[in-house]
Protein backbone atom coordinates (compact mmCIF):
# COMPACT_ATOMS: atom_id res chain seq x y z
CA UNK A 1 0.00 0.00 0.00
CA UNK A 2 1.24 3.62 -0.33
CA UNK A 3 1.75 5.93 2.44
CA UNK A 4 2.78 8.78 0.41
CA UNK A 5 1.85 12.09 1.88
CA UNK A 6 -1.60 13.92 0.49
CA UNK A 7 -0.29 17.66 -0.98
CA UNK A 8 -3.01 19.16 -0.13
CA UNK A 9 -3.64 17.79 3.07
CA UNK A 10 -4.15 21.16 5.27
CA UNK A 11 -4.52 19.69 8.76
CA UNK A 12 -1.92 17.00 9.32
CA UNK A 13 -2.17 14.85 12.03
CA UNK A 14 0.56 15.67 14.83
CA UNK A 15 1.08 14.89 18.77
CA UNK A 16 2.23 17.02 20.85
CA UNK A 17 4.10 15.08 22.83
CA UNK A 18 7.74 12.93 22.31
CA UNK A 19 6.85 9.79 24.62
CA UNK A 20 4.67 7.48 22.91
CA UNK A 21 1.53 5.85 23.72
CA UNK A 22 0.56 2.22 22.92
CA UNK A 23 -3.09 0.93 23.47
CA UNK A 24 -4.10 -2.89 23.73
CA UNK A 25 -7.22 -4.10 21.89
CA UNK A 26 -9.25 -6.21 23.22
CA UNK A 27 -13.31 -7.13 23.94
CA UNK A 28 -13.59 -3.29 24.39
CA UNK A 29 -11.87 -2.00 21.32
CA UNK A 30 -12.40 -4.01 18.77
CA UNK A 31 -14.47 -2.32 15.88
CA UNK A 32 -13.14 0.46 13.68
CA UNK A 33 -15.16 3.22 14.84
CA UNK A 34 -13.58 2.30 18.68
CA UNK A 35 -9.74 2.00 17.30
CA UNK A 36 -10.20 5.36 15.05
CA UNK A 37 -11.28 7.41 18.18
CA UNK A 38 -8.20 5.70 20.70
CA UNK A 39 -5.74 6.60 17.42
CA UNK A 40 -7.48 10.18 17.44
CA UNK A 41 -7.28 10.47 21.04
CA UNK A 42 -3.27 9.68 20.98
CA UNK A 43 -2.88 5.76 20.52
CA UNK A 44 0.17 5.63 18.36
CA UNK A 45 1.19 1.82 18.51
CA UNK A 46 -1.53 -0.37 18.83
CA UNK A 47 -1.07 -4.13 20.71
CA UNK A 48 -2.66 -7.40 19.99
CA UNK A 49 -2.46 -9.62 22.72
CA UNK A 50 -2.22 -13.12 21.35
CA UNK A 51 -2.96 -14.98 24.86
CA UNK A 52 -6.31 -13.90 24.29
CA UNK A 53 -8.62 -13.78 20.60
CA UNK A 54 -8.56 -16.06 17.52
CA UNK A 55 -6.66 -14.60 14.39
CA UNK A 56 -9.81 -13.85 13.00
CA UNK A 57 -10.23 -10.75 15.95
CA UNK A 58 -6.59 -10.34 14.97
CA UNK A 59 -6.65 -10.27 11.75
CA UNK A 60 -9.64 -7.92 11.73
CA UNK A 61 -7.85 -5.31 14.03
CA UNK A 62 -5.02 -5.49 11.62
CA UNK A 63 -7.33 -4.66 8.74
CA UNK A 64 -9.00 -1.86 10.88
CA UNK A 65 -5.48 -0.31 11.81
CA UNK A 66 -4.12 -0.18 8.17
CA UNK A 67 -7.38 1.38 7.28
CA UNK A 68 -7.22 3.90 9.56
CA UNK A 69 -3.93 4.25 9.04
CA UNK A 70 -4.94 5.14 5.06
CA UNK A 71 -7.36 7.55 6.12
CA UNK A 72 -5.74 9.36 8.29
CA UNK A 73 -2.42 9.62 6.32
CA UNK A 74 -0.33 8.50 8.95
CA UNK A 75 1.93 5.18 9.61
CA UNK A 76 1.05 3.47 12.61
CA UNK A 77 2.19 0.39 14.63
CA UNK A 78 1.21 -2.74 15.14
CA UNK A 79 2.49 -4.88 17.96
CA UNK A 80 2.04 -8.77 18.11
CA UNK A 81 2.46 -9.82 21.32
CA UNK A 82 2.91 -13.61 21.75
CA UNK A 83 2.42 -15.57 24.78
CA UNK A 84 5.33 -17.25 25.75
CA UNK A 85 5.29 -20.18 28.30
CA UNK A 86 3.09 -19.16 30.53
CA UNK A 87 2.88 -21.65 33.04
CA UNK A 88 -0.37 -22.51 34.47
CA UNK A 89 -2.19 -25.51 36.75
CA UNK A 90 -4.63 -27.66 35.37
CA UNK A 91 -8.51 -27.26 36.09
CA UNK A 92 -10.40 -28.02 39.81
CA UNK A 93 -13.75 -30.75 40.03
CA UNK A 94 -15.37 -28.35 41.97
CA UNK A 95 -13.95 -25.13 39.44
CA UNK A 96 -12.57 -23.75 42.49
CA UNK A 97 -10.73 -24.72 46.09
CA UNK A 98 -9.28 -22.48 48.96
CA UNK A 99 -5.46 -23.04 49.96
CA UNK A 100 -4.71 -22.55 53.62
CA UNK A 101 -1.40 -21.74 55.25
CA UNK A 102 0.44 -24.66 56.48
CA UNK A 103 -0.98 -27.22 54.72
CA UNK A 104 0.27 -29.60 51.72
CA UNK A 105 -0.38 -29.59 48.69
CA UNK A 106 1.05 -31.22 45.72
CA UNK A 107 1.33 -30.64 41.73
CA UNK A 108 1.36 -33.26 39.74
CA UNK A 109 1.81 -34.62 36.06
CA UNK A 110 -2.01 -36.44 36.29
CA UNK A 111 -4.31 -34.92 33.99
CA UNK A 112 -7.55 -35.65 36.51
CA UNK A 113 -9.85 -32.55 38.08
CA UNK A 114 -7.60 -31.84 41.28
CA UNK A 115 -8.80 -30.96 44.80
CA UNK A 116 -7.95 -29.08 47.82
CA UNK A 117 -5.16 -31.58 48.31
CA UNK A 118 -3.53 -31.70 44.52
CA UNK A 119 -3.27 -30.26 41.10
CA UNK A 120 -2.32 -30.90 37.56
CA UNK A 121 0.99 -29.29 36.61
CA UNK A 122 1.03 -29.90 33.08
CA UNK A 123 4.58 -29.07 32.33
CA UNK A 124 6.75 -32.52 33.35
CA UNK A 125 10.13 -29.87 32.59
CA UNK A 126 9.47 -27.59 35.10
CA UNK A 127 9.07 -30.52 37.74
CA UNK A 128 12.25 -31.65 36.87
CA UNK A 129 13.79 -28.10 36.99
CA UNK A 130 12.09 -27.13 40.32
CA UNK A 131 14.41 -26.96 43.47
CA UNK A 132 13.30 -27.90 46.80
CA UNK A 133 13.03 -24.90 49.04
CA UNK A 134 12.31 -22.78 46.78
CA UNK A 135 8.83 -20.80 45.63
CA UNK A 136 6.00 -21.54 43.34
CA UNK A 137 3.96 -18.72 43.18
CA UNK A 138 0.07 -19.35 41.68
CA UNK A 139 -2.28 -16.83 40.14
CA UNK A 140 -0.16 -13.53 39.85
CA UNK A 141 1.47 -14.11 43.15
CA UNK A 142 -1.26 -14.20 45.02
CA UNK A 143 -0.43 -17.92 46.56
CA UNK A 144 2.57 -18.76 47.52
CA UNK A 145 4.09 -22.47 47.68
CA UNK A 146 7.13 -23.69 49.07
CA UNK A 147 8.80 -27.47 47.49
CA UNK A 148 9.39 -29.63 50.22
CA UNK A 149 9.55 -33.03 48.19
CA UNK A 150 10.28 -33.42 44.63
CA UNK A 151 9.60 -36.26 42.64
CA UNK A 152 9.94 -37.40 38.87
CA UNK A 153 5.86 -36.57 38.66
CA UNK A 154 5.35 -34.46 41.39
CA UNK A 155 6.41 -31.47 43.55
CA UNK A 156 5.07 -31.94 47.25
CA UNK A 157 4.71 -28.37 48.29
CA UNK A 158 4.04 -26.59 51.81
CA UNK A 159 1.09 -23.60 51.35
CA UNK A 160 3.14 -20.34 52.59
CA UNK A 161 0.42 -17.98 52.07
CA UNK A 162 -2.93 -19.15 51.08
CA UNK A 163 -6.02 -18.41 49.21
CA UNK A 164 -8.38 -19.36 46.49
CA UNK A 165 -7.25 -21.55 43.71
CA UNK A 166 -9.18 -22.04 40.35
CA UNK A 167 -8.84 -23.61 36.76
CA UNK A 168 -5.87 -22.47 34.53
CA UNK A 169 -4.49 -19.98 36.74
CA UNK A 170 -0.72 -18.94 36.12
CA UNK A 171 2.18 -20.84 37.50
CA UNK A 172 5.52 -18.47 38.25
CA UNK A 173 8.66 -20.36 38.88
CA UNK A 174 10.89 -17.21 40.08
CA UNK A 175 14.11 -18.74 41.61
CA UNK A 176 15.31 -21.40 38.46
CA UNK A 177 16.08 -20.35 35.25
CA UNK A 178 13.67 -22.48 33.26
CA UNK A 179 15.08 -25.20 30.37
CA UNK A 180 12.66 -23.83 28.22
CA UNK A 181 12.63 -21.60 25.26
CA UNK A 182 10.65 -18.20 25.28
CA UNK A 183 8.44 -19.61 21.92
CA UNK A 184 6.23 -22.47 22.61
CA UNK A 185 4.29 -24.44 19.73
CA UNK A 186 1.81 -21.80 20.20
CA UNK A 187 3.51 -18.66 19.76
CA UNK A 188 5.49 -20.23 16.18
CA UNK A 189 1.95 -20.85 14.86
CA UNK A 190 0.92 -16.84 16.10
CA UNK A 191 4.18 -15.69 14.88
CA UNK A 192 3.66 -17.02 11.28
CA UNK A 193 0.36 -15.78 11.36
CA UNK A 194 1.32 -12.43 12.76
CA UNK A 195 4.54 -11.73 10.29
CA UNK A 196 1.97 -13.13 7.28
CA UNK A 197 0.02 -10.02 7.92
CA UNK A 198 2.54 -7.31 8.21
CA UNK A 199 2.58 -6.67 11.98
CA UNK A 200 5.95 -4.29 12.68
CA UNK A 201 6.72 -5.72 16.11
CA UNK A 202 6.78 -9.05 17.85
CA UNK A 203 6.77 -8.72 21.78
CA UNK A 204 8.68 -12.04 22.94
CA UNK A 205 7.76 -13.36 25.75
CA UNK A 206 9.01 -14.65 29.02
CA UNK A 207 12.74 -14.16 27.46
CA UNK A 208 15.38 -15.46 29.41
CA UNK A 209 18.43 -16.29 27.58
CA UNK A 210 20.08 -14.39 24.62
CA UNK A 211 19.39 -17.47 22.34
CA UNK A 212 15.64 -16.84 23.06
CA UNK A 213 16.41 -13.34 20.98
CA UNK A 214 18.19 -15.03 18.11
CA UNK A 215 15.69 -17.55 17.15
CA UNK A 216 12.99 -15.27 17.18
CA UNK A 217 15.07 -12.79 15.32
CA UNK A 218 15.95 -15.66 13.03
CA UNK A 219 11.95 -16.17 12.42
CA UNK A 220 11.02 -12.84 11.76
CA UNK A 221 14.30 -12.21 9.22
CA UNK A 222 13.43 -8.46 8.85
CA UNK A 223 10.02 -8.88 8.52
CA UNK A 224 9.25 -7.07 12.04
CA UNK A 225 11.32 -6.07 15.15
CA UNK A 226 11.54 -8.27 17.87
CA UNK A 227 10.47 -6.57 21.27
CA UNK A 228 12.00 -8.58 23.88
CA UNK A 229 9.78 -8.33 26.97
CA UNK A 230 11.81 -8.30 30.57
CA UNK A 231 9.34 -10.33 32.59
CA UNK A 232 11.68 -12.76 34.62
CA UNK A 233 14.92 -11.98 37.08
CA UNK A 234 16.59 -14.70 35.08
CA UNK A 235 16.57 -11.89 31.68
CA UNK A 236 17.90 -8.97 34.08
CA UNK A 237 20.90 -11.43 34.19
CA UNK A 238 21.66 -11.18 30.97
CA UNK A 239 19.95 -7.53 30.55
CA UNK A 240 23.16 -6.80 28.32
CA UNK A 241 23.25 -8.94 25.93
CA UNK A 242 19.92 -9.99 25.32
CA UNK A 243 18.98 -6.03 24.99
CA UNK A 244 22.37 -5.45 22.25
CA UNK A 245 20.65 -8.39 20.11
CA UNK A 246 17.12 -7.48 20.50
CA UNK A 247 14.85 -4.21 18.19
CA UNK A 248 13.15 -2.62 21.11
CA UNK A 249 12.27 -3.63 24.82
CA UNK A 250 9.32 -3.72 26.85
CA UNK A 251 9.64 -3.57 30.97
CA UNK A 252 6.64 -6.03 31.30
CA UNK A 253 5.90 -5.01 34.87
CA UNK A 254 2.94 -7.76 35.14
CA UNK A 255 4.82 -10.95 35.54
CA UNK A 256 8.47 -9.33 36.37
CA UNK A 257 6.33 -7.60 39.29
CA UNK A 258 4.93 -11.08 40.46
CA UNK A 259 8.55 -12.52 40.02
CA UNK A 260 10.57 -9.81 42.14
CA UNK A 261 9.92 -8.14 44.98
CA UNK A 262 8.13 -5.11 44.40
CA UNK A 263 10.49 -2.95 46.23
CA UNK A 264 13.00 -4.44 43.08
CA UNK A 265 10.70 -3.30 40.29
CA UNK A 266 11.31 0.50 40.38
CA UNK A 267 14.61 0.05 40.37
CA UNK A 268 14.64 -2.67 37.21
CA UNK A 269 12.73 -0.26 35.23
CA UNK A 270 15.30 2.52 35.53
CA UNK A 271 17.87 0.17 34.66
CA UNK A 272 16.35 -1.32 31.46
CA UNK A 273 14.98 1.93 30.50
CA UNK A 274 18.76 3.16 31.08
CA UNK A 275 20.40 0.16 29.47
CA UNK A 276 18.06 0.46 26.20
CA UNK A 277 18.61 4.01 26.18
CA UNK A 278 22.43 3.73 26.07
CA UNK A 279 21.95 1.57 23.42
CA UNK A 280 19.49 3.54 21.26
CA UNK A 281 17.19 0.83 21.56
CA UNK A 282 13.05 2.12 21.90
CA UNK A 283 11.87 1.01 25.38
CA UNK A 284 8.53 0.45 26.62
CA UNK A 285 7.32 0.72 30.14
CA UNK A 286 4.42 -1.75 30.38
CA UNK A 287 1.17 -2.41 32.79
CA UNK A 288 -0.95 -1.49 35.64
CA UNK A 289 -0.22 2.26 34.32
CA UNK A 290 -3.55 3.35 34.76
CA UNK A 291 -5.02 -0.10 36.38
CA UNK A 292 -8.29 1.48 38.24
CA UNK A 293 -9.30 2.98 34.98
CA UNK A 294 -10.16 0.05 33.94
CA UNK A 295 -13.57 0.72 36.25
CA UNK A 296 -12.46 4.53 37.13
CA UNK A 297 -13.26 7.53 34.97
CA UNK A 298 -10.01 8.97 36.37
CA UNK A 299 -6.98 7.30 37.53
CA UNK A 300 -5.54 7.21 41.01
CA UNK A 301 -2.84 10.34 42.05
CA UNK A 302 -0.03 7.07 42.22
CA UNK A 303 -0.99 5.90 38.50
CA UNK A 304 -0.27 9.69 37.64
CA UNK A 305 2.77 10.03 39.35
CA UNK A 306 3.68 6.48 38.03
CA UNK A 307 3.11 7.29 33.89
CA UNK A 308 5.27 10.52 34.99
CA UNK A 309 7.84 8.42 36.17
CA UNK A 310 8.27 6.44 32.77
CA UNK A 311 8.54 9.55 31.54
CA UNK A 312 11.55 11.52 33.80
CA UNK A 313 13.33 8.16 33.21
CA UNK A 314 13.00 8.77 29.36
CA UNK A 315 11.02 5.47 28.35
CA UNK A 316 10.10 5.86 24.68
CA UNK A 317 6.49 4.91 24.96
CA UNK A 318 3.71 3.86 27.88
CA UNK A 319 2.01 1.15 27.35
CA UNK A 320 -1.90 0.93 28.35
CA UNK A 321 -3.14 -2.96 28.38
CA UNK A 322 -6.78 -3.86 30.17
CA UNK A 323 -7.58 -0.37 30.35
CA UNK A 324 -8.06 -0.04 26.32
CA UNK A 325 -8.75 -3.44 25.87
CA UNK A 326 -11.14 -4.32 28.68
CA UNK A 327 -12.11 -1.57 30.75
CA UNK A 328 -14.96 0.52 30.84
CA UNK A 329 -13.19 4.04 30.07
CA UNK A 330 -10.53 3.13 27.27
CA UNK A 331 -10.65 6.83 25.54
CA UNK A 332 -10.45 8.55 28.99
CA UNK A 333 -7.09 6.30 30.00
CA UNK A 334 -5.30 7.49 26.35
CA UNK A 335 -6.49 10.94 27.05
CA UNK A 336 -5.31 11.27 30.46
CA UNK A 337 -1.88 9.42 29.85
CA UNK A 338 -2.17 12.10 26.75
CA UNK A 339 -2.35 14.43 29.46
CA UNK A 340 0.13 13.47 31.84
CA UNK A 341 3.06 13.02 29.07
CA UNK A 342 2.20 16.15 27.44
CA UNK A 343 2.15 18.29 31.38
CA UNK A 344 5.54 16.54 31.95
CA UNK A 345 7.16 17.40 28.89
CA UNK A 346 6.54 20.88 29.28
CA UNK A 347 8.90 21.31 32.69
CA UNK A 348 12.06 22.83 32.90
CA UNK A 349 13.26 20.08 35.26
CA UNK A 350 12.45 17.12 32.54
CA UNK A 351 14.51 18.36 30.15
CA UNK A 352 17.31 19.08 32.02
CA UNK A 353 17.16 15.76 33.69
CA UNK A 354 16.49 14.36 29.65
CA UNK A 355 20.17 16.73 28.74
CA UNK A 356 21.32 14.95 31.75
CA UNK A 357 20.89 11.59 30.59
CA UNK A 358 21.95 11.78 27.47
CA UNK A 359 24.36 9.10 27.08
CA UNK A 360 27.67 9.43 24.94
CA UNK A 361 27.92 9.01 21.00
CA UNK A 362 29.02 5.60 20.31
CA UNK A 363 31.69 5.35 17.76
CA UNK A 364 29.95 5.41 14.60
CA UNK A 365 29.73 8.24 11.86
CA UNK A 366 25.95 8.41 12.10
CA UNK A 367 26.03 8.60 15.98
CA UNK A 368 28.41 11.91 15.44
CA UNK A 369 26.36 13.19 13.28
CA UNK A 370 23.07 12.17 15.46
CA UNK A 371 25.38 14.31 18.21
CA UNK A 372 25.83 16.66 16.24
CA UNK A 373 22.25 17.14 14.86
CA UNK A 374 20.74 17.85 18.24
CA UNK A 375 23.55 20.42 19.29
CA UNK A 376 23.28 22.10 16.26
CA UNK A 377 19.29 22.34 16.75
CA UNK A 378 19.42 23.09 19.97
CA UNK A 379 22.08 26.13 19.31
CA UNK A 380 20.22 27.71 16.52
CA UNK A 381 17.31 26.85 18.12
CA UNK A 382 15.43 24.46 14.87
CA UNK A 383 12.10 23.71 15.09
CA UNK A 384 12.89 20.37 13.66
CA UNK A 385 15.51 17.94 13.19
CA UNK A 386 14.74 16.08 9.59
CA UNK A 387 16.41 12.84 9.05
CA UNK A 388 16.39 10.55 6.23
CA UNK A 389 16.06 7.19 6.59
CA UNK A 390 15.73 3.74 5.01
CA UNK A 391 15.70 1.26 7.97
CA UNK A 392 14.99 3.47 10.67
CA UNK A 393 18.42 3.26 12.08
CA UNK A 394 19.63 6.62 11.72
CA UNK A 395 16.87 7.84 13.42
CA UNK A 396 17.16 5.47 16.30
CA UNK A 397 20.53 7.14 17.01
CA UNK A 398 18.59 10.97 16.63
CA UNK A 399 16.21 10.26 18.65
CA UNK A 400 19.10 8.22 21.32
CA UNK A 401 20.14 12.47 21.73
CA UNK A 402 16.38 13.10 23.20
CA UNK A 403 16.75 16.50 21.19
CA UNK A 404 14.97 19.78 22.10
CA UNK A 405 12.86 19.54 19.19
CA UNK A 406 10.50 16.93 17.61
CA UNK A 407 12.34 14.63 14.68
CA UNK A 408 10.79 14.18 11.24
CA UNK A 409 11.72 10.49 10.04
CA UNK A 410 11.49 10.61 6.68
CA UNK A 411 11.76 7.58 4.61
CA UNK A 412 11.25 5.75 1.55
CA UNK A 413 9.62 2.42 3.09
CA UNK A 414 6.34 2.31 4.81
CA UNK A 415 7.74 -0.56 6.90
CA UNK A 416 10.35 1.88 8.80
CA UNK A 417 7.69 4.56 8.73
CA UNK A 418 5.68 2.04 11.12
CA UNK A 419 8.37 1.02 13.02
CA UNK A 420 9.40 4.28 13.95
CA UNK A 421 5.94 4.93 15.74
CA UNK A 422 7.32 3.71 18.93
CA UNK A 423 10.15 5.78 19.14
CA UNK A 424 10.38 8.69 20.97
CA UNK A 425 9.81 12.30 19.74
CA UNK A 426 9.70 11.06 15.83
CA UNK A 427 7.01 12.27 13.54
CA UNK A 428 7.51 9.26 10.48
CA UNK A 429 6.15 10.54 7.20
CA UNK A 430 7.10 8.30 4.05
CA UNK A 431 8.49 9.87 0.79
CA UNK A 432 10.23 9.01 -1.98
CA UNK A 433 13.96 8.62 -2.51
CA UNK A 434 15.69 11.61 -2.66
CA UNK A 435 18.33 12.07 -5.27
CA UNK A 436 20.08 15.26 -4.22
CA UNK A 437 21.43 17.02 -1.80
CA UNK A 438 19.47 19.80 -3.44
CA UNK A 439 16.29 17.63 -3.05
CA UNK A 440 17.21 16.18 0.54
CA UNK A 441 17.39 20.19 1.53
CA UNK A 442 14.02 21.13 -0.36
CA UNK A 443 12.21 18.47 0.47
CA UNK A 444 12.46 18.43 4.51
CA UNK A 445 11.59 22.03 4.07
CA UNK A 446 8.39 21.50 2.48
CA UNK A 447 7.54 18.47 4.44
CA UNK A 448 8.25 19.76 7.94
CA UNK A 449 5.70 23.15 6.54
CA UNK A 450 2.99 20.65 5.23
CA UNK A 451 2.99 18.55 8.83
CA UNK A 452 2.89 21.99 10.30
CA UNK A 453 6.28 21.73 11.93
CA UNK A 454 7.88 25.38 10.64
CA UNK A 455 6.89 28.02 9.35
CA UNK A 456 8.40 29.99 6.07
CA UNK A 457 11.84 31.41 7.04
CA UNK A 458 12.28 29.06 9.79
CA UNK A 459 15.84 27.10 9.99
CA UNK A 460 16.14 23.10 10.06
CA UNK A 461 18.40 20.72 10.67
CA UNK A 462 18.84 17.85 7.91
CA UNK A 463 20.87 14.31 7.74
CA UNK A 464 21.09 12.02 5.24
CA UNK A 465 23.61 9.81 3.64
CA UNK A 466 25.12 10.78 0.51
CA UNK A 467 25.78 9.07 -1.90
CA UNK A 468 21.75 8.49 -1.83
CA UNK A 469 20.20 5.43 -2.14
CA UNK A 470 22.85 3.29 0.19
CA UNK A 471 21.90 2.19 3.64
CA UNK A 472 23.80 2.80 6.97
CA UNK A 473 26.04 5.78 5.58
CA UNK A 474 24.70 9.13 7.11
CA UNK A 475 27.59 11.29 7.01
CA UNK A 476 25.80 14.27 6.40
CA UNK A 477 24.56 17.51 8.47
CA UNK A 478 23.04 20.43 6.92
CA UNK A 479 21.32 23.91 7.93
CA UNK A 480 18.14 24.40 5.36
CA UNK A 481 15.88 27.73 5.31
CA UNK A 482 12.47 26.56 4.76
P1 LIG B 1 1.43 -9.64 29.52
O1 LIG B 1 2.85 -8.94 29.51
O2 LIG B 1 0.41 -8.57 29.70
O3 LIG B 1 1.38 -10.35 28.25
O4 LIG B 1 1.54 -10.55 30.72
C1 LIG B 1 3.10 -7.74 30.14
C2 LIG B 1 3.54 -7.90 31.56
O5 LIG B 1 3.76 -9.02 32.06
O6 LIG B 1 3.72 -6.83 32.19
MN1 LIG C 1 3.68 -10.85 31.01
Amino acid sequence: MSLSRTPIASQRLRRRRRTKIIATLGPASSTTEIITKLFQTGADVFRLNFSHGSHEDHAARIASIREIEKRFDRPIGILADVQGPKLRVGRFAAGKVHLTAGQAFRLDLNPTPGDVRRVNLPHPEIIAAAMVNTNLLLDDGKLRLRITHKRDDHLECEVVFGGPLSDRKGVNVPDVILPIPALTAKDRIDLDFALANGVDYIGLSFVQRPEDVIEAKEIADGRAWIMVKIEKPQALDNLDEIIRLSDAVMVARGDLGVELPPEEVPLAQKRIVRTARQMGKPVVVATQMLESMITAPAPTRAEASDVATAVFDGADAVMLSAETAAGQYPFEAVNIMDRIVARVEQDEGWRHITNASRPAPEGYSSDAIAAAAQQVAHTIGAPVIAAFTDSGGTVLRVARERPDCPIIGLTPRPETARRLAVVWGVHAVVTKEIDSFTDAAERSGEISRQEGFTQPGDQIVVTAGVPFRQSGGTNMLHVAKV
